[in-house]
Order: C-alpha cells, then structure tokens, then sequence
C-alpha cells in the first residue's frame, strides 16, 4: 500500500500494507488518534485504496478513483460530519444512501468525523448500517477518543491507533511541505509538536496563535531537557547553529522566561498546568542550573561569540552543568 503524505507510524504501514496485499482492507475501520495525528490524511489513503481501478500497488495514485478522492471530488467518497458529529437523522439519511450503488468506482466510503461524538441513537443507526449494510459500503470513524464509542460499534469495526511521529521523521515531512522554511525553525516545530504533525503544520504556517519561532524553540528546548535524553539537546543545539545573533538571544530570553514559569509553578506561585507541561518534570534545583547556564550564554552571546561556538556550548556544557553535576551541587 502507498501512503503518500502521511508520515510514522510504521507498524501500521506495514499491517494494512499486508491486509491491502492479500486483498482484505476491512469494511469497517475507527481511525483512533487525537486531533492533529493524520486521521485526515489515512483516511483519504484507505478510502483511495479501496476505490483505486489503477492495478498494482493501491492507491495507485495516479487513476480517475485516486485523482479524484485525492482531490476531494469523488462522489463515492463521502465525507460525512465536515467537523461536527453525525445527528441521528444524517445518519439515517446515509444509511439510505449507502443502499443506492456506487457512481464510477466498485466501492462506496464514508468517512465519518468526530464519530466519538454521536450520541447512542445516532450510533444504533450506524451499528445496524454496519451489521446489514450492503457489502460496496466501507466505514471509516475518526475519532480522537474511541472509547466513547459504544463497544457494539467497535467491535464491527477494526480500530488503527496513530502514533505520535518522531521528531526526525516529523522534521522530514514538514521540510517536504514547508521547503522554504528554515532548519531551525522546522526542527524547532517538529520537537514542539510532540509528533502530533497537525500541530507543528500550525505553528509553521501561523495558526497557532501569536506563537513566534523564539517561542516555539523555547518550548521545544525545554521539552528536550525534561526528556533527559543527552542526544536530543545535541541535535536540538545542532538546530541553532544557522540562527543569527538575535534569533539566538530571542531563544535564551524565552527560554529563560519560560524556565522561570517553571520555577514559580513548583514553587507554588502560579498554578500547576496539565500533567504533560515538561517543565514540571524537571526539578527545582534543575530549572535553577539550565536558568544559570542560559545566562551565561547570554552574556557570551552579548559579547562577540560565534553563534557556532554559543550552540557548541550549549550542547556539551549544559547537560553536564545540569545531570551530571548532582552529587556536588546537592
Ligand atoms: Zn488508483
């Protein structure tokens, strides 16, 4: 199977590759994953998959099913919802419809959005579409949270569960659709994203708020830290390298700013956020040291050190000033 556009999450690949293979893609799927993860962009793979008349690998891609489900126009891919949850009458209204036969392709998909939402009546009309609809009709439920789905739906269905896409794979796809982004910033945004793709498309293309690139490596930076992983601030200080002078102090100050939010939420002075906030992962005396070693670098990055020098620094110096310093510092 192809999956153009949509990044990671490999074993899924590789599973609904073999079920494409041996010619069975089942009738009914749940696209699980939050909002932002691909539901969208798999969902328009396997409805092209199951319509695709182009022979060899589906979707071929290239076929009159394929350009036209690609291109949102094929009037046997229907999508149902367009950001709501079904009422009980629409899904009536496509239960009937499913019984009318294809138009142009051998199949019928409807794409069901923020299924998770349907109330119980809406989800008995589609349950019994499930059970006796007829056998050209394929479902796709996207839904971010499936378990409020009622167990009777799910079990007619097989539920793919999208994963989180790691940050060099993340960085990848975002290059092919922002080429003229730059290095730091599409690194910068594939670290804040926590491999949820939508995202960083945010952040990158401005939707994500008044967000400025020194934020957003802020945020990432700290992620990175919490994450205690030595090689990943390596490579996220790699990232800075091609910054100018003031993109890297823009990032110092917002990370120090960002760090002193953290010291005063553990202090209790500000409330705590959700449990996922990475700063609260790091201790205080950790906050104190990164905070104490950003400035530092500011004063260096003040005077005429090379931004290459500044990043070098921050890639070697800081993890040992913060995790492996402990015994003496404590
Ligand atoms: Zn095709």
């Amino acid at each position: 199977m192809n999956f153009p556009g949509f990044a990671g999450n490999s074993d899924l690949k590789q599973y609904l590759s073999e079920q494409e293979r041996k010619a069975r893609l089942f009738h009914a799927y749940v696209l699980a994953g939050p909002p932002g993860s691909g539901k969208h962009t798999l969902a328009k793979i396997l409805a092209a998959a199951l319509v695709c008349s182009g022979g060899g690998t589906r979707p071929c891609g290239r076929c009159e099913n394929c350009r036209k489900t690609f291109g949102g126009i094929h009037p046997d891919v229907i999508w149902c919802g367009w950001g709501e949850a079904l009422l009980v009458e629409q899904t009536r209204a496509i239960r009937g419809d499913a019984f009318i036969r294809p138009n142009e392709a051998a199949r019928k998909v409807y794409i069901l959005e923020h299924a998770q939402e349907m109330s119980g009546r809406a989800q008995d009309v589609l349950l019994k579409l499930l059970e006796e609809g007829p056998d050209y009709a394929s479902f796709l439920l996207l839904a971010d949270n499936p378990a409020a789905l009622l167990q009777t739906v799910r079990s007619r269905c097989e539920v793919l569960t999208l994963s989180p896409v790691g940050s060099r794979e993340a960085e990848k796809a975002l290059r092919a659709r922002f080429p003229k982004a730059g290095r730091g910033e599409l690194a910068a945004a594939a670290a804040a994203c926590g491999g949820i793709l939508g995202e960083a498309v945010k952040l990158l293309s401005g939707q994500g708020g008044r967000e400025q690139p020194a934020q957003i490596r802020a945020q990432a930076f700290l992620q990175r830290l919490a994450g205690r992983r030595e090689l990943a601030l390596m490579e996220f200080a790699a990232g800075l390298e091609k910054c100018s002078r003031e993109e890297f102090l823009a990032f110092l100050e917002a990370a120090v700013s960002l760090l002193r939010e953290n010291l005063l939420r553990t202090a209790g002075f500000l409330p705590e956020k959700g449990p996922g906030e990475a700063g609260g992962l790091l201790s205080r005396r950790e906050l104190m040291e990164t905070i104490s070693f950003l400035g530092v670098l500011r004063e260096r990055c003040q005077g005429n050190v090379g931004i290459g020098h500044l990043s070098g620094l921050l890639s070697a110096g800081l993890w040992e000033a913060v995790f492996e310093a402990k015994e003496e510092l404590i």
